[in-house]
């Protein structure tokens, strides 16, 4: 949409015209590295230097034209639902006018507004699906700073993934907040299994993934995909938040830890070799010790090759915010040192087996190394090995001859 006005990228944020700051509020953590950021940005506009600072994303979407009233050298404020306004805010900004726009748009309208991504990668595009979530889980924000939950046509992804096939995409990541869920509120739409179908038959698309996945919405016709699409990646998202029944009640999950492992215990039975990765809370209020011990067990039930792990963040007007946050700091911090310690173990000894084995990768550009390229195995790991540009864009076989914490070595 910036390029269309004229705007190009550039690493030097001091000579910009424009910087535009996409935004997170999933965790409070995330969101006070936004004023930080902002607070640094500011230097830039010292001496009257005409530049547009835009804020974008969860954050604009929960502070609105308080952050126009907070931060006087913030130009625009970008809602969620309000990408589509940009081009119009952006030449007014260049005229001088501060502006925010937060409304939360109709569905029909919304059905309309799907911005494309266009992301950086010529070989793996992201392709949204659904936005929004009608789950309120008990601690999460995303509810009430992306709005209810829409899918889009199917005719539209459809014709997207087609259109980037034509352009030499060969992965699709189909996104969004509760991607299981997608068509079942239409009543007219297909499933997300079917959408999956769909997707498969496009020629040029070799490899899907999608994210995220609520694991209620984890249906046997979705968990089927995995028997009969092999274009379908071998790993999948699916986080659990806690392994503790009493914990997920009070989250609101909708599924318990036996549930949860059921639906683990089909996939594998699907897909031998799939790979989980997950979510963790800790810390959430009420969590005791056996409850957090219960979580670890999980882990060692399911044991993800990757986690992401947080600290419980109160956000405000979540239903969890009221609850008493009793755990002392230290005593979450201290479980989030111990659930990190049992992961890298886990993502160690699970990748560790790789090495001899051979992966089919999808080269995307150059390696950590000179004289090296990288790109993504079916399972979702990253595989650095010698090669040239020439091999960018097709799928190598790959031997694995070393594995480290965050990426695999290998060799032609
Ligand atoms: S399903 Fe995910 S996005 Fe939706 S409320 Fe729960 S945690 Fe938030």
């Amino acid at each position: 949409m910036l390029a269309d006005l004229g705007y190009a990228p550039t690493n030097n944020p001091a000579a910009s015209d424009m910087i535009l700051l996409n935004t997170c509020s999933v965790r409070g953590g995330a969101e006070e590295k936004v004023y930080r950021r902002l607070a640094n940005l500011r230097i830039y506009k010292r001496d009257g230097k005409k530049q547009i600072i835009a804020v974008g994303g969860c954050v604009a979407q929960q502070e609105g034209d308080g952050l126009l009233r907070k931060l006087p050298y913030v130009d625009l404020v970008i809602g969620t639902h309000n990408l589509h306004l940009l081009p119009e805010m952006v030449r007014g900004a260049e005229q001088g006018e501060r502006r925010s726009e937060t409304t939360f748009i109709d569905n029909d309208q919304r059905l309309d507004l799907f911005p494309a991504i266009k992301g950086e990668s010529r070989l793996s595009r992201f392709v949204t699906v659904m936005q929004g979530c009608d789950n309120f889980c008990s601690y999460c924000i995303v509810p009430y700073v992306r709005g209810r939950e829409i899918s889009r046509r199917s005719a539209d992804v459809l014709a997207e993934v087609r259109q980037l096939a034509n352009e030499g995409v060969r992965e699709v990541i189909l996104l969004g907040q509760n991607v299981n869920s997608y068509g079942l509120k239409t009543g007219h739409e297909p499933s997300f299994a079917d959408l999956i179908r769909l997707v498969a038959e496009i020629d040029g698309i070799d490899r899907i993934r999608f994210t995220t996945s609520h694991p209620k919405d984890m249906s046997d016709e979705l968990i089927s995909c995995f028997g009969d699409v092999p274009k379908l990646s071998s790993q999948i998202h699916l986080p659990a938040q806690s392994g503790s029944n009493s914990v997920l009640t009070l989250m609101g999950r909708g599924y318990t830890r036996e549930s949860y492992l059921d639906k683990v215990r089909k996939l594998r039975a699907m897909r031998p070799d799939i790979v989980f990765t997950g979510d963790i809370i800790v810390g959430f209020p009420g969590e005791t010790d056996v409850d957090f011990e219960q979580t670890l067990s999980l882990m060692e039930e399911i044991r993800y090759i990757d986690l992401f792990s947080f600290v419980y963040s109160p956000r405000p007007g979540t239903k969890a915010a009221e609850l008493p946050d009793d755990q002392p700091r230290a005593v979450k911090m201290a479980r989030l040192d111990r659930l990190m310690e049992l992961q890298r173990r886990h993502t160690r000894e699970l990748s560790q087996p790789y090495i001899g084995s051979t992966m089919s990768v999808l080269v995307e550009g150059e390696g950590k190394l000179p004289g090296q390229v990288s790109g993504k195995a079916d399972i979702g790991r990253i595989v650095n090995f010698s090669g040239d540009s020439s091999l960018v864009g097709l799928f190598v076989d790959v031997k694995i001859i070393k594995a480290y914490p965050n990426s695999l070595l290998g060799e032609r």
